[in-house]
């Protein structure tokens, strides 16, 4: 298999920052998977299962291991006649736009609030990637992953119950030696006019709402848990939207804390959305840790409130 060595990184993610893997390679099967895993044990490397990039930070020195990148991206659908409920199965390097609109091509319906997400349906999966006030999120459609097993290489099934999905959570991103290979996911027979509208409402939202024109990993933070009364009030009172699931919007704490356009170095807050960090240019890892730091010490000045981040560290 070809394992290349000091590959940047930056050109793998979203965000268009950080160093080289000291190894990588682009696993196309399950073999090349487990062959990759194979080089790394008699190197003594660690691992590190990239995706799209779209949801990660990379250090500048890189990563010091090998990087795995997955493409298997084989899908099939299985089309239940009678029955309201078809079965798409894909494999995790499966660009996740991409079975959004073969799903609406089929005329299914459940991934369209998945519109406009980038990367891949195994970063997906793992992180219960979603988007609730449009109405939905992986866990909603996921019916069983099938998973690699770095610990023992064998190859296991986790149905939806065993995945213990939570707001951005799983049991694979708690478990980092389990390499998603595929997921079958449950759609539902949909009328295809209706789930077109729906994207083309969604990716129209997305563009006023995002900024895309600049490199991103998307939303930088989690949307806190928060119980103070008080507080809820005065957001639900602010914005005249009502909290979800008991989480207060990211993006309001960090704006409400005065940091909308706040730089370091190449590194900003967004003016269009307050949990966006943007590259606007030449940002460095390191740029963008002091931003997050700079914001996360805000906001837990004015709210008492620690932000975490939903972007996945690598090589720090
Ligand atoms: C403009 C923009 C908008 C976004 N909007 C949203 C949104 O609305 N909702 C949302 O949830 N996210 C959003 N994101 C974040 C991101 O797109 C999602 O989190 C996406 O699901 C990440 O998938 P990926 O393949 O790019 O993962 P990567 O960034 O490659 O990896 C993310 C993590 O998943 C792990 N991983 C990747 N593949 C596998 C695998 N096969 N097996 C095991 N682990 C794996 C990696 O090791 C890493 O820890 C947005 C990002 C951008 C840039």
């Amino acid at each position: 298999m070809n394992i290349q060595e000091n590959i940047p990184l930056a050109p793998y993610t979203t965000f268009k920052i950080g160093g080289p893997a000291r190894f990588f390679c682009e696993a196309k099967s399950e073999e090349k998977i487990l062959e990759a895993l194979k080089f790394a044990r008699e190197k003594n490397l660690s691992v590190f299962v990239l995706g799209g990039g779209s949801n990660v930070l990379v250090s500048d020195k890189g990563f010091d291991g090998l990087v795995i990148k997955i493409k298997l991206s084989a899908w099939r659908l299985y089309l239940h006649d009678g029955d309201s409920i078809s079965i798409l199965t894909c494999d995790a390097g499966c660009v996740l736009s991409k079975i959004v609109s073969e799903s609406v091509k089929a005329g299914l319906t459940g991934l369209e609030w998945a519109a406009g997400i980038p990367g891949t349906i195994g970063g997906a999966v793992r992180g219960n990637a979603g988007a609730r006030a449009l109405g939905g999120e992986m866990a909603d459609a996921v019916e069983s992953v099938k998973v690699l097993d770095v610990d023992d290489l064998q190859i296991k099934t986790y149905d939806l119950r065993m995945c213990e999905y939570e707001y951005r959570n799983s049991v694979f991103k708690q478990n980092s030696n389990l390499i998603i290979l595929s997921a079958k996911l449950k759609l539902k027979k949909g009328d295809k006019a209706a789930s077109e509208k729906k994207i083309q409402e969604i990716l129209t939202k997305r563009k006023e709402k995002q900024p895309m024109e600049f490199p991103s990993p998307g939303s930088f933070f989690k949307n806190p848990l928060v119980k103070d009364k008080k507080l809820i009030q005065q957001f639900e009172t602010d914005t005249g939207q009502k909290i979800r699931d008991d989480k207060i919007p990211a993006p309001w704490l960090i704006e409400e804390a005065g940091l909308k356009g706040q730089k370091n170095g190449g590194a900003m807050v967004s003016e269009k959305h307050a949990n966006f960090i943007v590259n606007t240019g030449k940002a460095t890892a390191e740029d963008v840790i002091t931003l997050a730091a700079i914001i996360k010490t805000k906001v837990r000045n004015k709210f008492g409130i620690q932000l975490q981040e939903e972007v996945q560290m690598v090589g720090f």
